[in-house]
């Protein structure tokens, strides 16, 4: 017996159907004893319908406005699956992020949890068998709703869970884990059973799509045991379970427990740059006034005085970026600047490369036996990633897999004496 966190993404809850058969699975938690407290999403496509709603009118709209109109779509679905719930019996208060409250700061659109009071929530349990409340909503101090930003009841769950001490926080979804690498690129992928934070981390920021990356911050700041599991598939399949990085040692981890790529980012370069102090920065500040995030970063060994800058930004700062740069290189005198969208980042991320060391030879190994050309190259104590032509994304992918048998689970290695 235990109080658990379920949350049920928007594919879950995406037709009446799909709500009475998440009710079933709701009360079997509370037949077992358990005490839920559900939070959803929309309902799938939802959210979506609503943004185009709110611009319809001409530019862009308020965001406070548009928040009002965003949060709807999870009260439909907190009420439609508390009448699920009571046709089969179980009592349910459902509530809305004012009413617990989820405290938020007053960026509406992409707002921060500031603070959850637990009490309501657990004075619902006193005369109700299931608390349903709304995710990706909050209020801020002026009283005002704002959401989280796309994904973010994931972070409503993890936020709600921590703050009543729940036992762990369940992410129900369309898939059934975290796997070593999107199966639609490597059909051999490979259900985790387990993961640790930090790897989850990369792999969120590295493009792998199954948890909004402020939901698993959230989780290992808090300690908040947190699961990824199908809402699909049935329930003796238990998913993968992120876990804390000092509860596994590192000794019976795998090298790399994953891989991610990521399709969204361009290289630009900028050639023949006077090797002077304060290069870098006339080139990297103009750039993030201008608001572009810049992710791998590589100057060139000089020769003759000058040196290549090359960094990447994210595709639809492309064309700006490169702009920008043109009128930096005037400035600076370097010989002009190009660029191309035609690359993929990929990266291999594992906690265990960093009592490892070869990891990035394999890597590179691998890459080379299929002929394909390393851009640039970047690395952190648990993950390298290299920037290639996008066209060897699956072979890339699929050969690295390989390289480091992904699709065979890990054999425990004794932990030393
Ligand atoms: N419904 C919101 C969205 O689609 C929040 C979520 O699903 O987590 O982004
Ligand atoms: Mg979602």
């Amino acid at each position: 017996m235990g109080l658990l966190v379920q949350k049920y993404g928007g594919t879950s809850v995406g037709s009446p159907e799909r709500i009475a058969a998440v009710a079933q699975r709701v009360s079997r938690a509370v037949a077992n004893g358990d005490k839920i407290v559900v939070v959803v999403s929309a309902m799938s496509g939802e959210t979506n319908r609503l943004v185009d709603l709110t611009n319809q009118f001409g530019g862009q709209p308020n965001e406070m406005h548009r928040d009002l109109v965003l949060a709807t779509g999870e009260q439909v679905t907190v009420g439609l699956l508390c009448i699920a719930l009571e046709k089969i019996g179980i009592t349910a208060k459902g509530m809305l992020g004012w009413q617990v409250p989820v405290l938020t700061d007053n960026a509406h659109s992409k707002a921060r949890i500031q603070n959850i009071s637990g009490a309501h929530i657990e004075a619902v349990f006193e005369d109700h068998q299931v608390c349903v409340i709304a995710g990706f909503q909050g209020v801020t101090g002026q009283g005002d709703v704002a959401t989280l930003g796309r994904g973010g009841s994931d972070t409503s769950a993890v936020a709600i869970a921590a703050a009543i001490n729940a036992d762990e926080c369940q992410i129900y979804t369309d898939v059934d884990g975290v796997y070593t690498t999107d199966p639609r690129v490597e059909p051999k992928a490979r259900k985790l059973n387990s993961i640790t934070f930090e790897e989850m981390l990369e792999m969120a920021s590295l493009g792998s799509k199954v948890l909004q990356i402020r939901s698993v911050e959230f989780a290992g700041k808090y300690k908040v045991p947190l699961r990824v599991l199908s809402s699909f598939t049935d329930e003796n399949n238990e998913g993968t379970l992120i876990s804390l990085d000092n509860e596994v040692s590192s000794m019976e981890q795998p090298l790399v427990s994953g891989i991610a790529f990521n399709r969204d980012e361009a290289k630009v370069t900028i050639r023949g740059v006077p090797d002077t102090p304060g290069a870098a920065f006339s080139i990297l500040g103009p750039v993030s006034e201008a608001n572009i995030d810049v992710d791998m970063i590589i100057q060139n060994i000089a020769l003759d005085n000058t040196t290549d800058f090359t960094f990447t930004v994210n595709r639809n700062d492309f064309e700006r970026t490169i702009e920008i740069l043109k009128d930096t290189s005037d400035k600076l005198g370097a010989r002009g600047v190009d660029g191309t969208c035609d690359i993929c980042k990929v990266s291999i991320v594992g906690v265990g490369m960093r009592s490892h060391a070869g990891v990035a030879s394999t890597m590179f190994k691998s890459l080379s036996s299929e002929g394909i050309n390393i851009q640039l190259i970047s690395t952190s104590e648990i993950k390298v990633s290299v920037v290639i032509n996008e066209k060897y994304l699956e072979l890339a992918v699929r050969a690295l897999h390989d390289a480091f048998q992904l699709d065979k689970a890990p054999e425990k290695t004794a932990e030393k004496a």
